[in-house]
């Protein structure tokens, strides 16, 4: 065969692929109604069927089908929907951290579908201050001169650093032990080096002692940072000054002194239940810290936000950074963060925001509900123990803190239990725990009691589905 000949052979076959490739129309056709929007239906069948001319053989009309079926199922499942967490940890970074109580919601609701006052003075009738109310209680709560608030607790974070550092002295002293990585891509040094600021490290990561600080303290220094060590923890051969300390050096070098709480429980964790003490803002900001931030969606019960407490003066200069323009918050998180921080002012945050209540359950309330499901799964082709679990809190919080809890332990007969495990995921609602010693375990310190019916029905539901 010559070359043209052999050219023109790969040309008919690749006709012949192209012949093969089923029509978006045809494609569309055969779906039938699927609950997503059109366009975005159109868009994956063609993404799908474009895929298809890079492949050697195309599958039959079936198998192609089935491909764009899984992948609108892929997209159809990244929709945001509500899941019933069976994972003990309380403040859940991957679903959703801190769910709102229905005093929070409701407040949302009304925000949401009328307009308001937020940045209009209905006493005088003029442009009012943005969140000037949330602002007043906020810092009450914190025991702080002043608060406010920004997008979350890294954009805090960063309107601190940025501030702070914008003047001629570009330096952040943070000591070695607390150059940390929290949750996905959010590191200390990284962060810090996006705000223009200069990191300057002191002490070991094990020991950092005061003399170390005031060594660190030069021409370019700007200010002191601590930062919370959230999700780890030190032990052994370990020291770090008082923050007392920390606090008269600052002072005495004319240095901002800046901590980055992490999650920053306002009441006292250890009262809550068998956990450890989180370290409070007022109690921070008493032992001389200039400022602090910590996060609105973590320990505190509310919605995505960071909340910055501290002497008036800095609180005001970083309203006026350009900056925290493009951090603040929107109406919706205004008027959720407003209700929860009032919830603790009237002393109702214990009963009623419910990472506090999942925090407070007591086990005998769990094992009391775990009997009840065990019940109810009976008739199922699956072994399930009560077993006993460690709740965390998650976020970053009390790293060291276990929680005695509940878990339903699940061992189906008839499939794997990462199957099951897989099965329940894609149910409706999607149910998520955890595998550990072959058994799939749900904590029930997460899971919110009304939800303990539908709980057991995406179990039954897990075994009718014949297909995962
Ligand atoms: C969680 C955490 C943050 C980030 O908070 P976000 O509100 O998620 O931005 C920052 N610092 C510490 C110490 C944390 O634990």
């Amino acid at each position: 065969m010559n070359n043209q000949a052999r050219s023109n052979k790969t040309a008919g076959a690749e006709n012949q692929r192209r012949r093969d490739i089923p029509a978006v129309e045809r494609v569309l056709q055969a779906l039938g109604e699927v609950d997503l929007p059109r366009p975005a239906v159109v868009a994956i069948v063609r993404r799908e069927l474009a895929a298809l001319r890079s492949e050697k053989k195309i599958p039959e009309f079936d198998g192609v089908l089935d491909r764009i079926r899984s992948s609108l199922h892929a997209l159809r499942s990244a929709r945001i929907q509500p899941v019933i967490n069976g994972t003990g940890i309380i403040v859940h970074t991957n679903l959703g951290r801190s769910p709102l109580g229905p005093t929070v919601v409701e407040a949302l609701q009304t925000a949401a579908a009328s307009y308001n006052n937020l940045e209009f003075d209905l006493t005088g009738g003029e442009r009012g201050g943005r969140a000037a109310y949330l602002e007043h209680n906020l810092a009450l709560l914190c025991g702080a001169e002043a608060a406010t608030v920004a997008n979350n607790c890294a954009a805090a974070l960063l309107l601190m650093l940025r501030h702070f550092t914008s003047g001629e002295q570009k330096e952040v002293i943070i000591s070695r032990g607390e150059l940390i990585q929290i949750g996905g891509g959010f590191r200390i040094p990284e962060i810090l080096e996006a705000s223009g600021a200069k990191l300057r490290e002191v002490g070991t990561t094990n020991k950092t002692a005061l003399s170390d600080y005031s060594k660190a303290v030069g021409k370019q220094a700007a200010m002191i940072l601590k930062v919370h060590r959230s999700n780890f923890f030190m032990g052994g051969f370990v020291e770090s000054p008082a923050t007392e300390d920390i606090a008269a050096l600052a002072k005495q070098k004319r240095l901002t002194f800046v901590e980055d709480l992490g999650s920053g429980a306002v009441v006292e964790t250890e009262k809550l239940t068998d956990i450890e003490h989180e370290p409070t803002p007022a109690e921070v900001l008493k032992r001389g810290v200039d400022m602090v931030c910590f996060s609105g969606d973590k320990l505190l019960g509310g919605p995505q936000a960071g909340i910055l407490a501290g002497k008036e003066k800095l609180v005001a200069a970083l309203k006026r950074e350009p900056f925290f323009r493009a951090l603040r918050c929107d109406k919706l998180i205004l008027s959720a963060l407003e209700t929860t921080v009032d919830l603790y002012l009237t002393g109702r945050a214990q009963e009623t925001i419910p990472a506090l209540t999942m925090l407070r359950a007591s086990t005998e309330e769990l094992q009391s509900r775990a009997e009840k499901i065990k019940v109810a799964l009976e008739a199922l082709p699956m072994k399930t123990v009560i077993g006993e679990g460690k709740s965390q809190i998650g976020g970053g919080t009390l790293p060291r803190s276990a929680i005695p809890s509940v878990t339903l332990d699940l061992q189906p007969l008839n499939i794997s239990v990462t199957d099951f495990a897989a099965r329940l995921r894609g149910g409706s609602p999607p149910v998520v725990g955890y595998v550990a010693a072959g058994r799939f375990k749900l904590d029930l310190r997460t899971v919110f009691p009304p939800q303990d019916e539908e709980l057991f029905r995406a179990i039954h539901s897990a075994f009718a589905t014949r297909t995962s």
